[in-house]
């Protein structure tokens, strides 16, 4: 029999918001008795928070095995060996938890599985007629992320279903692929979210074509931007842009030097000088792979830092900070610009499109306190290339049908990716095919956040009293709650309630505690169960409990007999609904 009493289980709520919460979905699973922080970015799940877990490792289960998948399981640990043969050993840096063991052999803890997947399957498969093969884990993966934060949406130690796919050419890699895109798609959809299907940026796991599923939120981390007529979808740092020039009907002014005066942001100057923001030229300086590079974009504007690396081919692009640009250039924070920047060292400028048509230009003039005025490309500097270097936004035109972009916010809940040859060259693992001749197997690469996932369902469903679970992925579906424990014909009908739904096979859970309503009630809201059902007095005179429903707040009213039938029709509807 399944079903729960409240005293039976640990559901330690919390009035409180607590301090370190810094997002609503950490808050309200803090509060909700369902996480406890352990250390940065580790967490313990509490029996309510790991019924969530179970119910969504469940969908994901059932729906890569529908796809073909097969599941294993890979230890955590991971010899250091696999790791040099691909050489992401020395690639992936800090974000990697290393460790030794007493001989003084190199460990890690495993941040991801293509490594360990792919040196099973050179060992284990020679043949084509072996493939496809679809192998997929559900597991922990450890990141030592620079800023653990959110809770469980960006935690140290989080639980990931990979999966990995082995075809013997392209096109079978092109199958295994779209398997898998509808696959998450079901998965997304049975746990009732809101998601979209993004173009990505393939970044440092390599390969070709990447999709990510975003869960629309306002929190979420990521920026995604919608064709409004097409349906075309991408990550902002993917979507490629076309520069929107704004016409001027001015001639080039002979450059001038002005005091902008503790003016620094783009904002400052540009009220200051009464100019609009798309005037001025912002100078940013990256380290690219060690070495110095300068990128211009208009002021309105922002640089996108994977097209900067891509552009150039770069493994890492990162921001230098005030006090590197001030040691090598000499050049203050806010008073930065291309004009004679060429000369001063051996630095590479790159320019977004959009900066080589304007005309009267603002930039700094490299000198606390100054700016020049009629700036004008060719002129006055120059650069050494013209690329697409910025972030798209809501207004851009779509790639495909030139149709305006909206933008929006999104959290990252799943990544599948082409990985094509990559892990299977550097390891060596190949088959024989149709002619007797050895290839390298094509692989793709399949990952979905269980723990991000749970967190993204309460970013996303949620009021001022607490979650709105999803039917298919709330701890428990129902909770059945006396108005008073005290009375005795009332706790009787409740337990006979709670009986006969837990023998019905409902997921329920009975809240028995010797506490007033209110707070149970509270709880009830907080914790986000789909139904609620109140035995009161009502109930015990003329046999109706009232039913409540967490999202609607639908009340309705039914006999002890219809309760099961109704229950099991509209939470088997409310689940289906979702494919
Ligand atoms: P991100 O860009 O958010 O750092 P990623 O692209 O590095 O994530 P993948 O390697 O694609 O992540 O991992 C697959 C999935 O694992 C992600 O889509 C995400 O849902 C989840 N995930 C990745 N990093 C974390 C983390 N630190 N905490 C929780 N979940 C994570
Ligand atoms: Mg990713």
């Amino acid at each position: 029999m399944i079903g729960m009493r409240v005293t039976q289980t640990l559901i330690p709520t919390l009035r409180e918001v607590p301090a370190e919460a810094d997002t609503v979905s950490h808050q309200l699973l803090l509060r909700a008795g369902m996480l406890r922080k352990v250390a940065s970015g580790i967490y313990t799940l509490l029996p309510l928070g790991y019924r969530v877990v179970m119910k969504i490792e469940q969908i994901i289960r059932e729906e890569m095995n529908r796809a073909g998948g097969v599941e294993l399981l890979m230890p955590i640990i991971q010899p250091a060996e696999i790791w040099h043969e691909t050489g992401r050993w020395d690639v992936y840096g800090p974000e990697m938890f290393r460790l030794r063991d007493r001989h003084g052999r190199d460990f890690c803890l495993g941040p991801t599985h293509e490594e360990l997947i792919t040196d099973i399957i050179r060992n284990e498969v020679k043949s084509y007629r072996q493939l496809p093969l679809l192998l997929y884990q559900i597991q922990n993966k450890y990141r030592d992320e620079k800023r653990p934060r959110f809770g469980l949406m960006r935690a140290r130690e989080f639980i990931m279903k990979d999966l990995y796919s082995f075809d013997k050419d392209e096109a079978g890699l092109e199958v295994s692929y779209q398997k898998m895109y509808e696959a998450y798609c079901r998965v997304f959809k049975r746990c009732g979210l809101d998601f979209r299907v993004v173009e990505a940026d393939p970044g440092a796991i390599g390969g070709g074509e990447t999709h990510e599923f975003m869960v629309l939120a306002d929190t979420g981390e990521s920026k995604v931007v919608f064709c409004t007529s097409c349906d075309y979808a991408a990550n902002v740092e993917k979507a490629p842009c076309d520069p929107q020039i704004i016409p001027s009907e001015e001639n080039p002014r002979p450059l001038e030097m002005v005091a902008t005066p503790d003016m620094r942001t783009v904002k400052e100057v540009a009220d200051y000088l009464g100019v609009p923001s798309h005037q001025l030229i912002k100078t940013m300086f990256y380290k690219v792979d060690g070495e110095y590079v300068a990128v211009l974009v208009r002021g309105d504007r922002v640089v996108n830092e994977t097209k900067v690396k891509n552009f150039l081919g770069a493994t890492s692009v990162e921001i230098a900070s005030e006090d590197e640009v001030m040691e090598a250039f000499g050049v203050p924070l806010g008073y930065a610009g291309p004009v004679g920047l060429q000369e001063k060292d051996k630095i590479k400028v790159i320019g977004d499109h959009e900066v080589r048509y304007l005309v009267n230009a603002v930039t700094g003039a490299n000198k606390e306190g100054y700016h020049y005025r009629n700036v004008n490309t060719g002129r006055d500097y120059q650069v050494d290339a013209w690329a697409d270097l910025r972030v798209a936004g809501a207004g851009d035109l779509c790639p495909r049908c030139k149709a305006p972009f909206q933008a929006k916010r999104g959290i990252e809940v799943g990544q599948i990716f082409k990985l094509g040859v990559k892990y299977s060259k550097a390891l060596g693992a190949t088959v024989l095919n149709e002619n007797g001749k050895e290839v390298p197997i094509v692989m793709g690469c399949y990952g979905i956040g269980v723990t991000r996932t749970m967190a993204a369902a309460v970013e996303q469903n949620h009021d001022e009293d607490g979650i709105i679970w999803p039917p298919s992925i709330a701890p428990y579906e129902v909770v059945v709650i006396p108005v008073s424990h005290r009375d005795m014909l009332q706790v009787r009908m409740a337990e006979e309630v709670y009986q006969s739904l837990a023998a019905a096979g409902i997921d329920v859970i009975y809240d028995d505690r010797p506490e007033r309503p209110g707070v149970k009630f509270k709880d009830a809201d907080l914790i986000g169960y789909p139904v609620r059902i109140v035995i009161g007095s009502r109930a015990v005179e003329d046999g109706l409990v009232e039913i409540k429903w967490r999202a609607s707040k639908e009340i309705l009213y039914k006999s002890k007999e219809e309760l099961v039938p109704y229950l099991r029709s509209s939470l088997e509807r409310s689940k289906n609904n979702c494919i």
